[in-house]
């Protein structure tokens, strides 16, 4: 799913974000990545993305080798994830429904196919009701769920959330992680990027722990907790 080998990532004001990462989350997997501020996180998620390109190392991600991937494979690349981001990204302008629509349009996906899935992504997430009210009447944690809904529409094997507590309530954090492990729990590979201690050891999960740009810690779930939060 995604693989780093001795991944570095230089900015060009010389900002070294990464050193060396090596790592391999696997089909099927739930990750928390996570790291204090500045730990290179958001420079990780770039990668992924291929909004930026490694200075060196190699990077594979739902079988794409980002290396010398061609600009044309890009969309592609960013099609086979979905990620719901720190910010929401929602259009204002446009619906609930229209705003997880509109991911779909991009793709040649059928209006009958768009109608169902829709629904289907809107009902997943709780927000069938919600489907004709616009982004701004919306409160913090229901716009993460649209987004998390439009991150869903094209059926990624694989879905990333940055930050998902930055810009909700404690409440509606638990809210969003309950989502995540359901979908999790169907096939879906899930990695939370966060900075929140608490929230990454809250559950019996792997753990990838980033610092001044290198993995410093990789825990994986123990077999043996009872349910699924670390006791
Ligand atoms: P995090 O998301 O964990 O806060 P970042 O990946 O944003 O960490 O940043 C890691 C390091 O890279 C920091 O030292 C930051 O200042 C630097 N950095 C991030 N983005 C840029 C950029 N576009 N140009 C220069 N330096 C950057």
């Amino acid at each position: 799913m995604i693989r780093f080998e001795h991944v570095y990532k230089t900015y060009p004001e010389g900002n070294e974000a990464l050193q060396d990462v090596n790592l391999h989350i696997d089909k099927g997997e739930f990750v928390f990545v996570l790291g204090h501020s500045g730990a290179g996180k958001s420079t990780f998620l770039k990668l992924i993305l291929h909004e930026e390109a490694a200075t060196s190392g190699k990077i594979i991600v739902n079988g794409f080798d980002l290396t010398n991937i061609k600009k044309k494979r890009i969309p592609y690349l960013r099609r086979s994830m979905g990620v719901v981001f720190q910010d929401f990204r929602l259009i204002p302008s446009m619906t609930v429904y229209e705003n997880v629509a509109f991911a779909m349009r991009v793709t040649n996906v059928k209006e009958s196919e768009i109608v169902k899935r829709v629904k289907y992504v809107l009902s997943l997430v709780g927000l069938s009701h919600k489907k004709d009210s616009y982004p701004t009447s919306l409160s913090g944690g229901e716009q993460q769920r649209v987004a998390l809904a439009r991150a869903l529409a094209h059926s990624p094997k694989l879905i990333i959330a940055d930050e998902p507590t930055g810009n909700i309530d404690p409440e509606m954090s638990i809210e969003m992680m309950e989502l995540l492990t359901a979908i999790n729990s169907v096939g879906t590979t899930v990695v939370v990027v966060t900075h929140e201690h608490d929230l990454a050891h809250q559950f019996n999960k792997r753990i990838i722990t980033i610092d001044h740009g290198t993995v410093v810690g990789d825990d994986h779930p123990c077999k043996f907790a009872k349910g699924g939060r670390r006791g």
